[in-house]
Formats: structure tokens, sequence, C-alpha cells
């Protein structure tokens, strides 16, 4: 049945105090209920037993409590988790756990689709539908919190705004959750445990430069050639790497947060010399480190993975100029959960 009721949780804690004032109760009621709704991730009304069954059934007249639900879970042979998060109205997001020895990450969604178009990713196969609510972004968070206790006897430990979507094109949500993310009202987590995924829209990295955000950046830079990069990622025509570096310089001076730029070296695309000297010169315009990510097959071979060789060169070439390198193995390729292969297959 349909209902208009409102969504609980788009109410501040304020405007939850006051409508209990409204209703003659007291504001401290509201606290109340908003711990239940962050703090304790309450699914349903019912579960908030230090409430009266009145005020409870006062506040299902009233609202609606969109929590979102785990449809489906997949486990890897090396230990990832992919979730099949489906929302209120049926839309499904996935979201992945990613366990190393000492770590519990959690990559999460930021949208349902993604109105990017770059050509290697799956996601970007799918229409964009909607952004994603701060507490739908926050939900998915507490599932793989709920799932790293569970399986790995330890809470989650690092966030990566790294899933589906892209989080600058659905910015003020983002800013939202992580507030709740990192307030001790919510999760409590550290910011400096959080990373923000971008393919750099440079607008919006000085946007939230302004205000103070204390998590880290990584931008999907892939290539630091401009005809290269608008290749791949067609949107970079619209934001060609001058203003996006722009972006990043001032992203620098007002957080003084090192950059890390992800990048995935492709047969016969950036895998020369030219290239990976490019990538050097962009590094030096702010302080950065690269991240050498494995590339995840999503179609019929377009792209390929470069060999060996080309790495080892992109590797000795940013170490040789002092610029920190690590390559990554993707994790959870298996169940499609690796980099740029979330797209809602099952
Ligand atoms: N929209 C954000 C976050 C999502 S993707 C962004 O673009 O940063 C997370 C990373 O996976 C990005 O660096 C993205 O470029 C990369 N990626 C996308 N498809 C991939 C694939 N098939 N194999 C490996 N990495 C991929």
């Amino acid at each position: 049945m349909e209902t208009k009721k409102r969504d609980i949780r788009a109410l501040t804690k304020e405007q939850l105090r006051n409508f209990f004032v409204q209703q003659g109760d007291k504001a401290f009621r509201g606290n109340q209920v908003y711990e239940w709704l962050w703090q304790k991730s309450a699914h349903d009304f019912d579960a908030m037993t230090n409430i009266s069954k009145e005020t409870r059934q006062m506040l299902e007249d009233n609202f609606v409590i969109n929590h979102i639900r785990v449809d489906q879970m997949q486990r890897s042979s090396d230990g990832t988790i992919k979730n099949a998060v489906r929302l209120h109205d049926g839309l499904v997001v996935e979201s992945v756990l990613i366990p190393t020895e000492t770590r519990t990450t959690a990559c999460v969604s930021s949208q349902v689709g993604c109105s990017l178009d770059c050509r290697f990713c799956a996601t970007a196969r799918l229409k964009r539908m909607r952004n994603l609510n701060p507490d739908e972004i926050y939900d998915q968070v507490v599932a793989i919190d709920n799932e790293s206790r569970l399986y790995f006897d330890r809470p989650l430990s690092n966030i990566v705004f790294m899933g589906m979507g892209e989080p600058l094109m659905n910015y003020n949500n983002v800013l939202k959750a992580i507030d709740k993310i990192t307030s001790p009202e919510g999760l409590g987590m550290s910011p400096k445990r959080i990373v923000v995924s971008t393919s750099g829209v440079p607008k919006i990295i000085k946007k939230i430069a302004d205000e103070d955000v204390k998590f880290g950046l990584a931008v999907s830079l892939h290539s630091a050639i401009d005809e290269v990069r608008t290749s791949i990622m067609p949107f970079n025509s619209t934001f060609p790497l001058k203003d996006l570096r722009e972006a990043l310089e001032y992203w620098y001076s007002k957080t003084k947060n090192r950059i890390t730029y992800e990048y995935v070296v492709w047969k016969g695309i950036n895998d020369t010399q030219e290239a990976a000297d490019a990538l050097v010169k962009f590094c030096k315009f702010a302080p950065s480190k690269v991240n050498i990510i494995e590339y995840n097959p999503i179609d019929d071979g377009e792209f390929q993975q470069a060999h060996g060789s080309a790495v080892e060169m992109y590797q000795n070439t940013l170490e040789r100029n002092g610029i920190t390198v690590t390559v990554r193995r993707s994790r959870g390729k298996d169940i499609d959960a690796a980099c740029g292969q979330l797209a809602n297959k099952s």
C-alpha cells in the first residue's frame, strides 16, 4: 500500500525534538528516538523498547523508517562479501566487504547506476536512476559493520566510496552520510579512515575542500593525457585535466591531504613510457601517490590488462621520481565484486 508518511531519518535531531514538543511530549524523547534511529540502527519502531507503546504507535502513524534490506549476500573464495541491497522503492545497489589480515573495508555505493560514462566500467552501463539518500549510504556501512563483526570478529575499520555511482555527483548526501558515520551519535568512525573516490568533478572538489572535510580523496585518473583520457572517460572533454589539476591543487592547499590517483594500465591505451611520464608530471602538481589497480574485464576484450612489464615500467618511472606507488590485486573477482564490476548481475 502506498503511504505518504515521512521518512523519519530525513529529520535532524532538532526537528525530531521539536516534533515531540509539538505532540505535547518532552524534547528528550526526540533524543531517545534519534539514538534508536542512528546509533542503534533500528529497523522498526517496535524495536524502541524504552519508548511507550502509544508513542511507538504515534510514530508508526506519522513516519516510516526506509531501512535498506540486504537481499542477497555472496562470498568470494578470498573472503570478500558482496551485498545486493534493496532500497525502499525496490531499486538495488551493491556494496562490498573487503577483508585483509588486519582491516575490514566497506566499499559503498552513492547512486543507483551512474551518470558518468567510463567505457571500462560495468556500472556505467546502468542508467543512473537516482541518488542515494544519506540514510541509505549509512545503512550500507552498518550492514557491513555487522557482517564484519559476525564473520571476522572485528568492527569495520575503513570505508571507500568506490561502489556504484559518482559520489561527487551526489556530494550533498555523501557529506551528510559521512557526518553521521563519523559522529559519536552515529558510528563514531574517524574521517581519516574514509576515502571518497571520484572521476574528477573540478567544481565539486573545490566546493568540498572549502567545507573543511577530513576524509581522503582518490581520483580515478587512468591517463594524464587529455586525448587518451577523453577516449576512455568521455566526460573528460567537459572537465579537462587542466581544470582537474587546478581543483586538486586547491584541495591540497585547503585540506593538506595527499591525493591518491587510481590508475589502470591497459594494453595499447596507456602502456607507454610517454603515458607514464605524463602521470609523473601530473603527480607533481600536488602531493600524491598512485594506486595501480588491476583491470577487471567486463566485456568482449576491448580493454585488456597491460603486460606485467608495462606495470613495472610505471612502477619504476614513478619511484625514480620519488612518487609512492602501490600495485593492487583485485579482490572478489569470482563474484563480480571487484572494481568496475558492480552491475546488479544477480
Ligand atoms: N565513480 C567513482 C567511484 C567508482 S569506481 C570513481 O570513478 O572514482 C572505483 C574505481 O574502479 C575507479 O578508479 C574506477 O575507475 C575503477 N574501475 C572502473 N571499472 C574498472 C574495471 N573494469 N577494472 C578495474 N577498475 C575499474
